[in-house]
């Protein structure tokens, strides 16, 4: 299957590169990849994503703007790219279905993936209390006590969402000070369900085959103690989704696509939009706005070639008619 533009990855950046690139009349193909609609979909509620006065589900969002794309001609595969082959002109995708893709051009919007805390028991215990999605997996802690380890705006706007359900939200945060925006930080202190615990990390996920506890260390006093919890939902920041790109496209000390601020990586045809490259800023609004830029990019870099190879195919024709064959000497 042979696509002008293929876009890997269906978050804002992608569904938002995939509706101009279809308007553009190029027919993109949305590769969805492990997380249809990207890391939005699973927040609860997006309060600054301009043009919804009252907010709107993060579900929601992705899904219209899916629907928008689709509207102007986007197909859309559930498959993941295994590998680029990024010598090839068209590149070659592979797929884990086996199917391969060609492309004229690649928009790398494969997002960023939750940061793990990185401790015994936390792998053994994933879906069992131990969750990265509050938004999917609230309604599961209907009454119960949790704990969401981070002090950034994931961990109060998902921690803040979970009050609907739980009896009590324990922020462990790392530091004395909060990260997240202070209307966040408002909302959380005046809740009553929450409360915090100070310079501290989570040491230990405890519990055989579902959480029933953390071990928590003082990092000023170096004591450890143990809380007793129903669920851990880590929110301490983000990685990027970059491994396939490895070796391929210029990733800097953090594994972020490097991007020549007009999202073009360092491989002719392939741009790259959203948290995969920005590290900064990481908001929907700012993905969407780059996934605009990496789609009017491939755009023109489209028109180039086209141009460039029409200008040469003429000359050749010229050539043509004005040099005669060797034979006619
Ligand atoms: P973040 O802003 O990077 O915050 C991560 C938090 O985790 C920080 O408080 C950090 O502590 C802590 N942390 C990092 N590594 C840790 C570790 N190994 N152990 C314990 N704690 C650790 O990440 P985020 O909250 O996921 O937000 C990502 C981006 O999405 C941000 O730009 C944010 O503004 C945006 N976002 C916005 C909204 C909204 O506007 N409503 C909602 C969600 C996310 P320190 O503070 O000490 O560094």
């Amino acid at each position: 299957m042979h696509s002008k533009v293929v876009i890997i990855g269906s978050g804002p950046a992608g569904l938002t590169a995939a509706l101009y690139a279809a308007r553009a009349n190029l027919e993109p193909l949305v590769v969805r990849g492990l997380q249809p609609g990207g890391l939005i979909a699973t927040t609860s509620e997006v309060e600054n994503y301009p043009g919804f006065v009252e907010g709107i589900g993060g579900y929601e969002l992705a899904e219209n703007m899916e629907k928008q794309a689709a509207r102007f001609g986007t197909e859309f595969k559930d498959t993941l790219v295994t590998k680029i082959d990024a010598e090839a002109r068209p590149f070659v995708l592979h797929t884990d279905s086996g199917e391969q893709l060609t492309a004229d051009t690649i928009i790398v919007s494969t997002g960023a993936s939750p940061r793990k805390l990185g401790v015994p028991g936390e792998e053994k215990l994933a879906n069992r209390g131990v969750s990265y999605c509050a938004t999917c997996d609230g309604f599961f802690f209907r009454g119960k006590s949790v704990v969401v380890v981070g002090g950034g705006n994931s961990a109060l706007d998902e921690g803040l969402f979970l009050t609907r359900y739980v009896s009590e939200l324990v922020v462990i945060h790392r530091r004395d000070e909060l990260r997240a925006d202070p209307i966040l930080q408002e909302r959380a202190f005046a809740n009553e369900k929450v409360r915090f615990i100070w310079d501290s990390t989570v040491e230990e996920v405890l519990g055989d085959d579902k959480v029933t506890g953390v071990r928590v260390k003082n990092l000023k006093t170096g004591e450890t103690s143990l809380l007793a919890t129903d669920g851990v939902f880590p929110y301490i920041g983000h990685v990027p989704n970059t491994k396939l790109f490895a070796g391929l496209l210029t990733l800097d000390e953090n594994g972020y696509i490097v991007t020549d601020g007009r999202q073009r990586t360092n491989v002719e045809g392939i741009f790259a939009a959203g948290d995969v490259v920005d590290h900064v800023y990481r908001q929907a609004i700012t993905a969407a706005g780059e996934g605009c830029k990496a789609a009017m990019e491939a755009t023109w870099y489209l028109a180039e070639q086209e141009h460039a190879a029409t200008k040469k195919a003429s000359q050749a024709q010229t050539n043509e008619v004005t040099s005669p064959a060797l034979g006619q000497w």
